[in-house]
């Protein structure tokens, strides 16, 4: 089945994809190939497999899998989404320029700016909801264009189809890091991005029990290269973590679909709350760019941000009085998690620059997982009281 036709529907892909009964045992589900190594009939004659550095039956699988859900050719796994990053952005070389978008996952950021620009690579940090600010910061060197969306925490759109155009005409690559909203709700390839980069950690998984992370390209040059790098540098995932994100891709589009479903339901519930300020949903007509989202995205996502009235000591009150609702970080997993940006995922950057972005002290952000939507709303219901 790994050359199953990409013309079937992700909730089949998802299960389908890239494999098959085990033609031994007839074994439905993928094995755990835990060996390291691999026999071969002769020096150099082997069956595809000979190092697990370098290539992993169950690893291989995950591969395609998430390759098929992403309508892209090439998957290339990782052993964490920050490694994926970091495997993209070493095919730069130095004097190269990337794009960000000003409110990149910090862990990108970081490792621009602490790890490759200390070898040379060049970084722009720019609002990309606006193409003439990405076009603005353009250099002949630039080579990347790094874009989330919907961003992290403030869940603003970027036009992956315009950027892609925008990347194209200048002979460029566009990345979209679409940990947020998974194939399920966008598909950037298909609109024009050259790669696509997930922390399979969040929602590809969507069990809080793996990090990992992976590419998928259809450009075989980039593969090729970022295929030596997984090799050459080794952060790959073992094989029992593929063997659960595999299992857990397998349900993604129910997840997905639920997780959207219910995020709506209580972004509007908290729409119309007195403690709460604004919230941010790409579904709710309030959202500056909502248009864009019903343009761009096919469910608008598990993720809720939103501003308390009341501020810091609003924020921490509410954080500390759920109970459905785990104060954490990460998000994407079957659980409901909720936490406060400025003191958690984004108290590395700096005050002004939060500011500057908007993360204010009363922002919170919801990771809405798939208990009962009446349940997480009379959690959020009590904690607001
Ligand atoms: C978590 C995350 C990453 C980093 O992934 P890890 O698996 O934690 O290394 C990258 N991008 C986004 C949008 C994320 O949420």
């Amino acid at each position: 089945m790994t050359t199953m036709s990409r013309d079937l529907h992700l909730d089949t892909l998802a299960i389908h994809a890239g494999q098959a009964p085990d033609p031994q045992t007839g074994a439905v589900m993928q094995p755990i190939h835990l060996s390291s190594t691999f026999a071969q009939q002769g020096p150099g004659v082997h069956r595809g497999f000979e190092y697990s550095r370098t290539d992993n039956p169950t690893r291989h699988t995950l591969e395609q899998c998430v390759a098929a859900l992403e309508g892209g050719q090439q998957g290339i796994a990782f052993s964490s989404g920050s490694a994926a990053t970091s495997a993209l952005l070493g095919t730069l070389a130095p004097g190269d320029h990337v794009v960000v978008s000003d409110d990149v996952y910090g862990g990108t950021y970081r490792l621009l700016t602490k790890v490759y620009a200390p070898l040379g690579i060049e970084v722009s940090r720019v609002d990309m909801t606006e193409l003439r600010n990405v076009e603005a910061v353009m250099r002949p060197s630039t080579k990347l264009l790094w874009v989330e969306t919907p961003t992290n925490p403030l869940l603003k759109l970027i036009d992956i189809k315009t950027l892609g155009w925008l990347a194209g005409t200048h002979g460029i690559r566009l990345v979209v890091d679409n940990t947020f909203a998974t194939p399920m709700a966008q598909r950037p390839l298909l609109l024009g991005a050259h790669a696509v980069v997930h922390s399979t950690t969040k929602y590809l998984n969507g069990h809080s029990d793996v990090v990992g992370g992976m590419v998928v390209t259809d450009d075989e040059d980039l593969a090729k290269r970022l295929r030596f790098i997984q090799n050459a540098v080794g952060a790959v995932p073992s094989p029992f973590d593929c063997y659960l994100v595999l299992r857990g891709l397998k349900t993604l589009p129910v997840r997905m679909r639920q997780h959207s479903q219910s995020a709506h339901s209580l972004a509007i519930y908290l729409d119309a709350h007195p403690r709460v300020h604004r919230v941010i949903y790409p579904g709710l007509p309030t959202h500056p760019q909502h248009a864009l989202a019903a343009r761009q995205m096919t469910l608008f996502g598990g993720m809720i941000t939103c501003e308390l009235n009341g501020g810091l000591a609003a924020a921490r009150h509410v954080l500390s009085s759920t109970h459905l609702f785990t104060c954490a970080e990460s998000l994407g997993g079957v659980e409901s998690l909720i936490e406060h940006p400025a003191s958690m995922t984004h108290a590395s950057l700096p005050a002004e620059a939060r500011a500057e972005l908007g993360i204010t002290d009363g922002l919170i952000r919801l990771s809405v997982g798939l208990e009962a939507e009446e349940d997480l709303r009379a959690d959020l219901q009590a904690a607001l009281s």
